[in-house]
């Protein structure tokens, strides 16, 4: 490991009930730990279940954030939930529309440090990428999440509340007495946005419990992707404690480039990586992995690469997803030509595996894969060290 490639999960965490003037936040918490709050706070034991069974379905089936409207609980006890619990989400300080549609979300958290989430409108599916952590500790020198310095781990209550704000948004909430819509508007999640995944694994893996229960907001846990950038120990834990689907930032070929690109290379390189995705389909029941491949101008998008690549993951269930390199201010690198990203995925779809190219969305508002930042410019990394990084 080097001095200019931090890799560490040492970020600060906050704890994972908010306190707020000492009531817990009800949202993130998964059915075991808000069962034991309900009975920590008073409720008795016997009865925990069945008001569990009730509040849940308020909070994540009809979006409902205030317990005076829970109309099949006691007046008492709302009063008492009011007392000791809040339900709170995230709050959205801006939204930007995209001409294609796309919606980009400027969301504050605790502390007043700010995500973003993006919502991406398709014909048959709308899909929503949500973030992890504030920055990355990461520093792939291709993404502008790696140029911020500061990070924090969301907390669980915080990445569900993502969900939940889109659909406030999107006017998505079933409506009592209305036939049930079956349409989905967030249709699938992706954990795409800002931050490693796997370094903030618990309150991933808790609030991706609470999008998948079947009594909420019931997304099947194929509609879930989780893409990492190869936190290789964490890679057989996702696949049994969280059970989606798996994309990995792949991007390079040979271990000296992505060593540059992806510089948690030095720590689990290109073959720790591939060993422990050979595992994955078969410990989660999962369909096949999605490797993410940016195409950089120069760097990685050559024939030779595109066959190294096609041989590096022979034997594993995959689809490479090639994305059209995204700019930022201040990027080291260009977008591959339009004619040398289709040959390279000429030669990978012929090789047998689906290729499809990433149509950037968003990016009239800086909403495409790796762009997203939080506003806080003032913690940007200056060109001098992104270069330094990079390796260039
Ligand atoms: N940290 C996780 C998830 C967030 S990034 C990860 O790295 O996998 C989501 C995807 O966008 C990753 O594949 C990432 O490598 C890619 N990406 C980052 N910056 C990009 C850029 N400028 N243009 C295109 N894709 C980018
Ligand atoms: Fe972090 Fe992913 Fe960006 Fe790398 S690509 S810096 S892991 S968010």
């Amino acid at each position: 490991m080097t001095a200019t490639a931090p890799i560490t999960q040492d970020v600060l965490t906050l704890p994972r009930k908010l306190p707020e003037g000492g009531k817990v936040n009800i949202v993130g918490l998964t059915r075991e730990q808000l069962r034991a709050a309900l009975v920590a706070a008073g409720t008795p034991e016997k009865q925990a279940k069945m008001r569990l069974g009730q509040i849940w379905q308020w909070v994540y089936h009809w979006g409902v954030r205030d317990f005076a409207v829970m109309t099949n609980l006691a007046k008492d006890y709302r009063a008492f939930l009011a007392e000791h619990f809040t339900i709170e989400i995230p709050e959205v300080v801006s939204r930007q529309i995209s001409a294609d549609g796309t919606r980009k979300y400027l969301v504050r958290i605790a502390g007043g440090h700010e995500v973003e989430t993006v919502y991406i409108p398709e014909e048959s599916r709308g899909t929503l990428c949500i973030s992890s952590q504030v920055g990355c500790t990461l520093t792939c020198s291709f993404c502008h999440t790696g140029t911020q310095k500061l990070v924090r781990n969301l907390t669980a209550g915080e990445i569900v509340g993502q969900v939940m704000l889109a659909r406030d948004d999107l006017g998505e909430w079933p409506k009592p007495g209305e036939p049930k819509d079956e349409t989905r508007l967030v249709s699938n999640v992706v954990l795409m946005g800002m931050g490693e995944p796997l370094y903030n694994f618990d309150n991933v893996r808790d609030a991706m419990q609470v999008v998948m229960d079947n009594e909420g907001l019931t997304l099947s846990r194929r509609r879930i992707t989780l893409s990492t950038s190869g936190v290789v120990p964490e890679i057989a834990r996702a696949a049994e404690e969280i059970g989606c689907l798996l994309a990995v930032s792949f991007h390079a070929t040979t271990d000296e480039v992505r060593d540059k690109l992806v510089p948690i290379n030095k720590r689990w390189n290109i073959e720790t990586l591939l060993n422990a995705l050979r595992e994955y389909p078969r410990l989660s029941n999962s369909e096949r992995i999605t490797f993410e491949y940016v195409m950089l101008k120069g760097v990685n998008d050559s024939d030779a690469d595109a066959r190294r690549l096609v041989k590096l993951i022979a034997g594993i269930p995959a689809k490479i997803n090639l994305i059209p390199f995204n700019e930022w201010p201040g990027a080291p690198y260009q977008r591959s030509d339009w004619e040398r990203i289709e040959a390279f995925a000429d030669i990978v779809y012929k090789a047998g595996y689906a290729s499809p190219i990433r149509t950037p969305r968003g990016e009239d508002i800086m909403a495409a894969c790796g762009q997203l930042k939080s506003a806080t410019e003032r913690a940007r990394k200056s060109s001098k060290e992104i270069a330094a990084e990079a390796g260039l």
